[in-house]
């Protein structure tokens, strides 16, 4: 049973006030809070059985080692992925992304073609230049429409043989829009590309099959999934991740070093060089528990019961304007008043207690598309109330007032 006020007792930080108003934390797509169980799993680890893994024979190691090793399965239970080494737990969807970009420097060639979707995050830009740069490659990117929609026509348009990799988010941080993602991938398999799918923003509300949808490479970071920082998955097909170099070298990621020359260890450890951040891949474990337990399904529904009604409330406001309005969405409700700054709304609300995100939400391109400096943006989650989007509405016509 989903019960809002049971699930908010599990979050010790709602209840502090921030100037002295009760907090209302709408920056989920930011980072999403802790639960208690989540903060334990952490202190837990440190005061009882903290040691380094897969080095030491004591008890205490392997203590250690058990209990994160057993957090990789739940990961690939969650997600239902074929194997454990397939799953890689990397320090966040950044470094994930890194970590297959520096592979394919090796792989791609001049002339060869690398497509990404207008909406991406900037850590999902990045890395693809960096690569296209140095290999030669060509960027193309699949253009949107005004709702904050991939346009799928001139996607196929773009796919050829040439086409090697394709990336894009599952759902977009800046405007909720869920991307139909199982198109995309049939798609670029038909023209033998591999597909690198975004998972950040959308892991919180949506469970994942990543064999279902038989994406190449998923990845997502733990921070918004009700997880610590620091602690990220990347996913991929055992015979692709064991074709890409290695990106960092160190401890743990190796077999046999020689000076004239080292092998590199078997996976998932090939991709994990040195400590890995172990109380927080513990505890990521832990908050995929916490999810589970609440359910997918129950949270989708209440999510979306609440998007419904914050947009209902925010639209009755003259002249604000939502961006992203794809029947597709979740989580995100992105919106600029005519004639205000984003920014002095963030600030106003702020003083009454809210945390939203003004800007352009590492998504520039997105933003210049609209013609706009960036937004206001209101992310939502399970843990969030009907009584809190009313006291955003208010604050939001307390701003208009003020400012206009
Ligand atoms: C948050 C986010 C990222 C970046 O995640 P990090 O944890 O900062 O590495 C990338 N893509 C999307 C869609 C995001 O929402």
């Amino acid at each position: 049973m989903f019960d809002i006020n049971i699930i908010r007792k599990d979050f010790p930080i709602l209840n502090r006030e921030v100037n002295g108003k009760p907090l209302v934390y709408l920056d989920n797509a930011a980072t999403s809070q802790k639960p208690q169980i989540v903060i334990d799993s952490i202190v837990d680890y440190y005061s009882t059985y903290n040691a380094n893994i897969h080095r030491g024979v004591h008890t205490l190691s392997q203590e250690a080692t058990d209990v994160f090793e057993i957090a990789r399965k739940k990961v690939q239970k969650h997600f239902n992925i074929k194997e454990s080494k397939e799953v890689i737990l990397t320090s966040g969807t950044t470094h994930s992304i890194n970590i297959v970009a520096n592979g394919y420097a090796e792989i791609l060639q001049k002339g060869d073609e690398v497509i990404v979707s207008a909406m991406e995050h900037h850590s999902n830009i990045v890395p693809w230049q960096m690569l296209c740069e140095r290999t030669g490659a060509v960027l193309k990117v699949i253009p949107m429409n005004s709702e904050g929609e991939l346009i799928l026509s001139e996607y196929e348009k773009l796919l050829s043989e040439k086409t090697k990799l394709v990336f894009v988010n599952h759902v977009s941080n800046a405007l909720g829009t869920i991307n139909p993602i199982e198109i995309i991938i049939e798609k670029a398999h038909e023209v033998n590309a591999a597909v690198l799918v975004d998972g950040a923003q959308a892991c919180s509300h949506i469970k994942v099959d990543v064999q279902k949808i038989d994406v190449d490479y998923y990845v997502t970071s733990a921070h918004k999934m009700c997880g610590p920082t620091g602690v990220g998955m990347l996913y991929g097909k055992k015979e692709l991740l064991n074709e890409l170099q290695p990106y960092q070298g160190g401890g743990e990621m190796i077999k046999e070093v020689t000076f004239e020359k080292t092998t590199y260890a078997d996976l998932p450890h090939k991709f994990e060089a040195g400590t890995p951040n172990i109380s927080g891949g513990i505890a990521f474990g832990v908050a995929i528990d916490y999810l589970n337990e609440i359910g997918f399904d129950e949270i989708a529904n209440y999510e979306n019961e609440l998007i419904a009604y914050a947009t209902q409330q925010l639209l009755e406001i003259e002249g604000l304007k939502i961006y992203g309005t794809s029947q597709y969405k979740t989580s995100v409700i992105s919106f600029n008043i005519e004639g205000i700054h984003p920014y002095d709304i963030g600030t106003i609300v702020d003083k009454l207690g809210i945390a939203v995100r003004t800007g352009h939400h590492c998504a520039q391109p997105i933003m210049e598309f609209y013609k706009i400096p960036g937004t206001v943006r209101a992310s939502f989650s399970f843990y969030n109330t009907k009584e809190e989007v009313d006291v955003l509405v208010n604050a939001v016509k307390k701003a208009k007032m003020m400012l206009q």
